[in-house]
């Protein structure tokens, strides 16, 4: 079939991949953990759900304004602007369906093709998907683990010039559950500033943040708001991932680009979505930090036995729900000890390649899973790689 080659790139997401094949081998009958598809364990906070509910009772299932309803915008402007320390108005929050989609537009409506795209590596698969489809030539920058998966700074002064058009961030990150630290965010900024670049910071695991650690917004700093979209869902917070609702931050004149966008793509986001959204924001929010404490559990409970395998490294992820262990003490690629720990161990895990080259030498396990289940994992990990050894 002869197809456009904006799409021909595109390849399926590693974590639906695996799934499938965990799926196949429970149908034969296998017990499988599941770690690797990112989304949290526990059903919509019920408060949300019963928004949700009694929004379509009452009949709220009609189009609504593409952007969003305006209650919403505004919860979002007042929350996001609160929490981030900037000042935001309604007029610059865009709602759409799932936060994926403020990742594809603002990279259609910035990237002209042939425009440069620094993106990190490893890194969530759809920015290197949205890049191509944009036509933009996307340059990674690796994380390293030695700097708690923060950029490596070096790499990014060597690759960042005039033809930079946007600089994609992602802090907390996944899949290494890395937090950008302050002077990283700075260094950063002043590049952007310099070449006259965007900023796409992905804020999506902002909310999943552990031991008290500071999650910035590079939108905070001096200069940035104007050429910074923030991104940001309600999927991983308030457990709202088959809801599709997310949103964006950015200058109004953009904002109204992306609102035409919308209305000529997918017209407007779900209106009761939206209504259950805007109780998740308004509502209480102790389901949220009870849930954060609870991964942060899990997260301790994970890392240490990870650590305690022979041949396994974990850092501490400071943020999101991933660990992310290096294996290259195996010496074998991440996708060969993905796949063994899968048909042999019956730990459904992702290789670290599934976010791209750097994630080579690397496994992501995501903890948002019971304890039980995790604890069963450990087990069945370190039996499968104590026979490689
Ligand atoms: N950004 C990152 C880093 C993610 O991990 C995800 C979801 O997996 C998204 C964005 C998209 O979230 P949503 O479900 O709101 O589309």
């Amino acid at each position: 079939m002869r197809l456009a080659e904006r799409v021909t790139h595109l390849a399926p997401e590693g974590a639906y991949e695996v799934l499938a094949r965990a799926q196949a081998l429970e149908a034969q009958g296998r017990d499988i953990v599941h770690l690797e598809i990112g989304q949290p364990d526990v059903p919509t906070f019920d408060n949300v759900a019963q928004a949700g509910t009694r929004a379509i009772q009452e009949g709220r299932t009609r189009y609504n304004p593409p952007s969003g309803i305006g209650a919403l915008r505004e919860a979002i402007a007042e929350d996001a602007g609160r929490r981030r320390g900037i000042d935001v108005g309604p007029s610059e929050v865009v709602v759409v369906p799932g936060a994926k989609a403020m990742l594809f537009f603002p990279t259609l409506s910035l990237v002209e093709p042939g425009d440069e795209v620094i993106t990190p590596d490893p890194g969530f698969p759809t920015y290197r998907a949205m890049i191509g489809v944009a036509g933009g030539v996307a340059v990674p920058i690796p994380l390293r683990e030695e700097t708690g998966f923060a950029f490596d700074l070096d790499a990014f002064d060597r690759a960042v010039s005039d033809r930079t058009r946007l600089i994609i961030l992602n802090s907390p990150g996944e899949p290494t559950g890395g937090v950008l630290p302050e002077a990283v965010f700075e260094h950063i900024a002043e590049a952007a500033r310099r070449h006259d670049a965007w900023v796409l910071s992905d804020e999506i695991y902002m909310r999943l943040a552990f031991d008290d650690v500071s999650v910035r917004s590079i939108a905070s700093l001096p200069g940035m708001r104007e050429r910074t979209v923030i991104c940001d869902g309600f999927s991983k917070t308030y457990a709202m991932t088959g809801w599709r609702l997310g949103f964006g931050i950015m200058p109004q004149a953009l904002a109204r680009r992306i609102g035409l966008v919308l209305t000529h793509s997918v017209g407007c986001t779900a209106t009761f979505t939206q209504y259950a959204g805007l109780e998740a924001l308004t509502g209480p929010q102790d389901q949220v930090d009870a849930t954060v404490a609870e991964y942060q559990r899990r997260r301790d409970v994970l890392v240490d036995g990870l650590n305690a395998i022979p041949g396994l490294r974990c850092q501490r992820p400071q943020g999101a729900f991933y660990a992310f262990p290096n294996i290259t003490a195996f010496d074998r690629t991440s996708d060969w000890v993905a796949d063994y720990l899968l048909e042999q161990g019956g730990v459904a895990v992702l290789p670290g390649t599934a976010f791209g080259g750097g994630g080579e030498g690397y496994l992501r396990l995501c903890f948002a899973n019971s304890m039980d289940r995790i604890e069963l994992a450990l087990r069945r990990i370190d039996a499968a790689l104590r026979k490689l050894r």
